[in-house]
């Protein structure tokens, strides 16, 4: 039976390139997850798109001397090529600065304000003398008061994950000119989070398909008590208060960019043909999955899920499978200190499946993980030429080479044969229950322990010797290697959709792999099929690039 799947990825803020943390911490985990749903047959809509307000685009504006939509522009641009390229599939990446974006996020706002969960008061905000202005959130830093980190920002601590106030902050400075602020009473909106704290608790609580460090994070953050938070901001750059008499205020970004799943939703249905079509994944009988690094939990698993039960009749979500961080090198990624690998620059430099695997195969699950070149340069020689492109390569070679690059005829199987295919039918499966629990890493063991076992099977069974003393064997060996990997390229297909499409149609079958969906009929290649001569699928790197590379990251 067919489900329904939502799957929300996290908005980037467009104020710079994205990083390889980036796709392994949110996009490639969605993409892997949306892609094995949609062969499953699942119905399947993911959404994302450009946080175009916000600071981080209007502070990188300023920095540059452009305008903020010369900044999210040209990102939203770089967004979609880096999609394209890593096979990142979006049904829709959009950006908060559309009309439709500022009606929903509008129309989330003045049914909260009409209910009650959203009321004016006057708040202090840090105001430069010498700047002449308020500033908000990130327009200011000092050092969080939890964990006493140094380069905490006006709305969030990046050390400790807490949600801040600029007023908690220890030695405030304006990050524009470097003085501290003064702190002046003007009045703003605040959402009512403090009456949804028992009801979000109790939510949270009953969440066991959770992963225990996003909602153990929760759990302790709803216990510490859930404070009412203000919702707009004295900028220009941003969605308008919806009210009269405050046409200078901006709804602030926290607040309305999680709207964006929402609203890019109706967009996507738009443009489909269907405006109701987003309420299958909303109203409906629908699971919603939330990716994102870890520094976005509380947004999420608290502060989004509140919006949803103030409007009602919205779903809320089914899973958060946030993720920790990425390292590179051993060291923190970091965009201001440049100690990271861009995206656009490695596509220009390398292919993307080596990239989508390697991150799959070390995704931040449970911990903390780290890239490395050398682990690349390792993973891709040893596990992806060595083991997988390999075994393609010289099952094809001999079915070109001994049999007229058709399809030769298996007789009867004998033992280990039938208990290689059981395998394969067994790990197949094994890779979709993983996947489903949003556990990819260990699905992509599952998947790439096929391509070992078929090695070791290959090895064992010599078709290169029994061709010439038993050729009955070794069609039979063939046959079933070219059974397994008709399994494998399906089996791969989330994590590696490049190389299982140049697999597909070396088989000499048609359309993509995605299309066939997800089953493997071990009979498919019928005796006298033919199939293609084969094209390596992955290409040996030289260790010398580690030293390179590494030159590259420090500059
Ligand atoms: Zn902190
Ligand atoms: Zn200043």
């Amino acid at each position: 039976m067919s489900e329904r799947i939502l799957v929300a990825v996290a908005w980037p803020y467009a104020n710079g390139s994205a990083h390889i943390g980036h796709i392994a911490g949110t996009y490639l985990p969605a993409d892997i997850f949306a892609r094995y749903h949609r062969m499953k047959g699942n119905d399947v809509l993911m959404v994302s798109g450009s946080d175009a307000h916000g600071t981080p685009v209007t502070i990188s504006a300023e920095e540059r001397g452009v305008t903020p939509e010369d900044v999210f522009s040209q990102y939203q641009a770089e967004f979609l090529d880096d999609w394209k390229r890593l096979g990142i599939t979006f049904d829709l990446f959009t950006t908060t600065h559309t009309d439709n974006h500022t009606r929903v996020a509008q129309d989330m706002f003045l049914r909260l304000h009409e209910k009650g969960y959203i009321y004016k008061d006057a708040m202090v905000q840090p105001f430069c003398l010498t700047d002449n202005r308020y500033l908000a959130d990130r327009y200011v830093e000092g050092t969080c008061p939890h964990c006493k980190h140094g380069g905490a920002r006006g709305d969030q601590c990046d050390n400790c994950g807490r949600t801040l106030d600029p007023k908690d902050l220890i030695d405030l400075v304006c990050k524009i000119c470097g003085n501290p602020p003064e702190f002046r009473e003007t009045e703003h909106f605040f959402l009512r989070l403090s009456v949804f704290e028992e009801q979000l608790l109790e939510w949270v609580r009953k969440q066991d398909h959770w992963r225990s460090n996003v909602r153990n994070f929760t759990i302790g953050f709803l216990e510490g008590g859930l404070h009412d938070r203000a919702i707009t901001r004295d900028i220009s750059w941003g969605v308008p208060v919806p009210l009269e008499g405050y046409e200078g205020k901006r709804l602030y970004v926290w607040f309305e960019a999680v709207v964006g799943y929402l609203s890019a939703s109706i967009e996507w249905a738009e443009s489909s043909g269907n405006a109701d079509a987003w309420k299958d994944y909303w109203q409906g009988d629908c699971r919603a999955y939330y990716f994102m690094g870890k520094d976005n939990i509380p947004f999420h698993t608290i502060i989004w899920p509140a919006m949803l039960l103030g409007y009602e009749g919205l779903n809320l979500p089914y899973d958060v499978p946030a993720n920790e961080y990425l390292n590179l090198e051993g060291f923190k990624l970091s965009t201001s200190r440049n100690w990271a690998v861009w995206v656009p620059d490695y596509l220009d430099r390398y292919d993307p499946d080596p990239l989508r695997y390697v991150l799959s195969a070390n995704l931040p699950e449970t911990s903390d993980s780290d890239f490395s070149w050398r682990e690349y340069v390792r993973r891709n020689n040893d596990e992806l030429v060595a083991t997988f492109g390999n075994l393609v390569h010289r099952v094809l070679s001999m079915v070109n080479r001994n049999f007229d690059g058709k399809v030769p005829d298996p007789g009867e199987l004998d033992d280990v044969s039938r208990e290689l295919l059981d395998e394969a039918q067994a790990r197949l499966d094994t890779v979709g229950t993983e996947i489903e629990a949003v556990r990819l890493r260990q699905g992509l063991s599952a998947g790439m322990g096929l391509a070992q076992a078929a090695n070791r099977y290959l090895d064992q069974k010599a078709p290169w010797k029994a061709v010439k003393e038993d050729k009955a064997d070794a069609a039979r060996t063939l046959w079933v290697s070219l059974a397994v990997i008709n399994c494998l390229k399906t089996a791969l297909c989330p994590y590696l959709p490049f190389s299982s499409d140049k697999i597909h149609l070396m088989l000499g079958l048609e359309g993509s792999t995605q299309d066939a969906g997800w089953n493997w009929d071990r009979n498919q290649l019928a005796p006298g099929q033919p199939v293609e001569k084969p094209t390596p699928l992955f290409v040996k790197l030289d260790e010398e690039l580690i030293e390179a590379e590494a030159q590259r990251i420090s500059g």
